[in-house]
């Protein structure tokens, strides 16, 4: 079997397959594994968590594995008050309607199958509607309706609420669990970290499958299938096997070359995931000032350039990291300023919420995933207004022998590290169940 894509959803599906007494080669084309995880190490050791960093209740699977494979993990800094930042200033309270909003999707949500959310009798209504005009129409007032826009919109799925319908947004509710599971800290998505970050789970991961299962460096750039099997082409080899489970998120999988022709509504599926568009910068200080005036450095903002903010700090370190995220819209003007503009924006924000001394980093880190040619964006993708009800169905709909795994096929925590290895795993039993003949996988 071919595992194509060695972040954590290609991963967990080797492991299932591996655990099944298959024979299996897992081609990745980054020089590490993991994919949207990565771990960045400041001069004194500190940890920073450039891409994915957070597990959360219900996220059974991510759990179990970080207890396997014996990585610790350590709550996400709190230590003081929240803040909303307003038109008017800092708050500490949400725009009045804010909440009432995130319920009522919520309560939309529960008729929601996330493995068939086309289903849904309101379903041709939603997903024709972009998250704006629901929110304009429901609102009680502009404020509540733009800041539940930047916070499920953007804080979910890194875009503006008018690039996505209510139909994507209510099935990314319910397959996480609702708006508290999705947006919490403690007892939250945000709850926990990993010592290493998830990076170091993905390496034990690797670690675990047989020898030279794994080949880095090594872009698919075309799978072939008939009867016989499959033959997966990267610059250097050809690899043939029985299956293969494509482990990448649909924008990408679009870009490999398909022999014979994927059928229309399948390609067409993977031309209307588009990746969302978000920085995550890590601002880093001699110490977290910001505890010491009673502030958590944890909030959310319905104006200016900055979505939320965590406190990123590491129990074991003294500095302070305060991390930034812009979504949609605002991460778009940012990517199209100068690095210098984009700094001062990005410092004027973090000085608005927790003061002047925000101002004068020590150092201000950021990766760009969008810029990254094995992710071109984040956090995940998302299907575009009008494509759940008509390519929906061909999501994770296997073409032949080839099978598609990534997160933004799961039906639990879908865009999530939970989301990528529950898809893995389903990927997995799918290639195991079809009778596909074990065939070693091979170089020809
Ligand atoms: C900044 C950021 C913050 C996030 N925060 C969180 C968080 O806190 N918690 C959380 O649960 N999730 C978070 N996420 C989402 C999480 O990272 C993803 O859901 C998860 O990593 C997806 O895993 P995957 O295996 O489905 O896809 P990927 O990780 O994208 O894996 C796909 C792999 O395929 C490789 N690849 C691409 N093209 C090819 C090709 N042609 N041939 C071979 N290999 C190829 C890639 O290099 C990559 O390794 C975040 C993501 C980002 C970017």
């Amino acid at each position: 079997m071919v595992v194509v894509g060695a972040g954590f959803s290609g991963l967990a599906a080797a492991l299932a397959l591996a655990r099944a007494g298959a024979q299996v080669r897992v081609l990745e084309a980054r020089d590490r594994v993991g994919g949207r995880v990565l771990t960045g190490w400041l001069d004194d050791g500190t940890q920073l968590d450039l891409g994915a960093q957070w597990i959360g209740p219900t996220q059974d699977r991510m759990y179990a594995l970080v207890s396997a494979y014996g990585v610790d993990t350590f709550p996400s800094a709190a230590y003081g008050a929240g803040y909303v930042r307003r038109p008017g200033g800092r708050s500490t309270e949400p725009p009045p309607g804010a909440e009432e909003l995130f319920a009522a999707l919520d309560s939309l949500g529960a008729a929601v199958d996330p493995a068939e959310p086309w289903r849904a009798a309101g379903a041709p209504r939603w997903d024709r509607m972009c998250l704006t005009d629901w929110l304009e129409r429901t609102a009680v007032d502009p404020e509540s309706a733009r800041y539940a826009g930047r916070l499920l919109a953007g804080g979910l799925l890194a875009a503006s609420p008018d690039e996505i319908s209510v139909l994507q947004t209510v099935f990314y509710l319910r397959a996480g669990g609702g708006s508290r599971s999705l947006l919490g800290m403690a007892g939250g998505a945000q709850q926990d970290r990993l010592v290493g970050g998830p990076g170091a789970l993905a390496e034990r991961m690797a670690a675990a499958l047989p020898e030279g299962s794994v080949t880095c460096s090594a872009p698919v750039r075309a799978i072939e299938q008939d009867r016989a099997g499959v033959l997966v082409h990267t610059d250097r080899e050809r690899v043939a096997g029985d299956a293969v489970v494509v482990a990448l998120p649909p924008a990408l999988a679009g870009r490999i070359r398909y022999t014979p022709a994927l059928p229309a509504l399948r390609d067409g599926l993977t031309q209307r995931a588009p990746m969302g568009s978000a920085f995550k910068v890590h601002a880093v200080y001699p110490e977290p000032f910001w505890r010491a005036d009673g502030l958590s450095g944890v909030g959310t903002a319905v104006v200016g350039p900055v979505t939320e903010t965590v406190d990123n700090g590491t129990p074991d370190s003294e500095r302070g990291v305060l991390t930034a995220f812009c979504y949609g819209d605002e991460a778009r003007e940012l990517r199209g300023m100068s690095a210098a503009a984009r700094r001062d924006a990005l410092l004027d924000a973090l000085a608005a919420v927790v003061g002047r001394r925000a101002r004068r980093p020590d150092e201000l880190i950021e990766y760009d995933w969008s810029a990254d040619p094995y992710t071109r964006g984040c956090f995940c993708g998302a299907l575009t207004p009008g494509s759940w009800t008509r390519y929906g169905p061909f999501l994770r709909r296997p073409v032949g022998r080839i099978h598609w795994a990534g997160t933004e096929t799961a039906t639990r925590w879908a865009g999530y590290l939970e989301g990528a290895v529950r898809a893995g795993e389903r990927a997995a039993a799918e290639v195991t169940g079809a009778g596909h003949r074990a065939n070693q996988p091979s170089q020809r």
